[in-house]
């Protein structure tokens, strides 16, 4: 089923979408209302409302090898980072390309929303905790990676995390296959069941040193293929059994 956070004229709701109609939900994880809208009559929103949006680097081999060399070694635990809350925006809204950056690049991932408290999980137990998959951009001032001490600003200035169009909530996300494209160009081509450390594997490690919250965002690394964006520039992340996030790069 699809879930998804949407603006209507009365307001920001949760829906279920069922053949091109949306049924309001209660919240998050609420019963439906009785009330619908047709899907066309409503913007869709980021759909997951998080403290917390936790990210990993290099969790794909070819990822870590157009970072760090032919020779660079396989991560033996995931390398966590976050983002801001700042950065979350939804599918349709502008990527603000920043002044203070020359090389801002995509980076196509396959996002977890989490259902409800998730501590010290372990693996077999992970996935329980889990509300739905989307897609996401971890979009990266790799100029200002490179230089600045931390990554803060390359990785959560604002609007650097355009996720949607809803959460998948029945999948496996074991083997899905993820494309990005710019201005309709294949750039990034993976499928999970290539990622270092899979979605249950993650869950639990974060979860070891993290309580994660109902509406917390995981993003679980990008493939090989980064590159360059510029002003103007389509930027569509397909994941197959969820969909299309597209978000055009606007002058920040
Ligand atoms: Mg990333």
């Amino acid at each position: 089923m699809k879930r998804v956070r949407y603006q209507s004229i009365d307001g920001v709701h949760w829906g279920e979408v069922e053949h091109d109609v949306v049924w309001q939900l209660t919240g998050m994880v609420g019963r439906r209302s009785g009330l619908r809208t047709p899907l066309p009559d409503v913007t869709l929103l980021a759909p997951c409302e998080p403290r917390m949006i936790v990210c990993v680097g290099k969790n794909y081999l070819g990822h870590v090898r157009e970072m760090g060399g032919a020779g660079a070694a396989r991560p033996q635990e995931p390398g966590i980072f976050l983002k801001g809350v700042n950065t979350l925006i939804g599918p349709g809204d502008p990527i603000p390309y920043p002044a203070w950056s020359e090389e801002l690049h995509y980076e196509g991932e396959l996002a977890v929303v989490i259902a409800r408290r998730l501590s010290r999980v372990s693996e077999e137990q992970a996935l329980a905790y889990v509300l739905g998959f989307t897609c996401a951009c971890d979009v990266t001032a790799r100029d200002k990676q490179r230089s600045d001490l931390q990554w803060t600003r390359a990785k959560s200035a604002d609007g650097f995390c355009p996720v949607g169009p809803w959460l998948e909530t029945e999948l496996e996300p074991g083997e899905l296959e993820l494309r990005t494209y710019v201005n309709g160009e294949l750039r990034q081509q993976g499928n999970t069941r290539d990622l270092i450390f899979g979605v249950p594997a993650l869950l639990s490690y974060v979860s070891s040193f993290m309580t994660l919250e109902a509406g917390d965002l995981v993003l679980t690394g990008t493939p090989e293929g980064v590159g360059p964006l510029v002003i103007g520039d389509e930027v569509e992340v397909a994941i197959s059994g969820i969909g299309s996030l597209e978000n055009t790069v606007e002058v920040g």
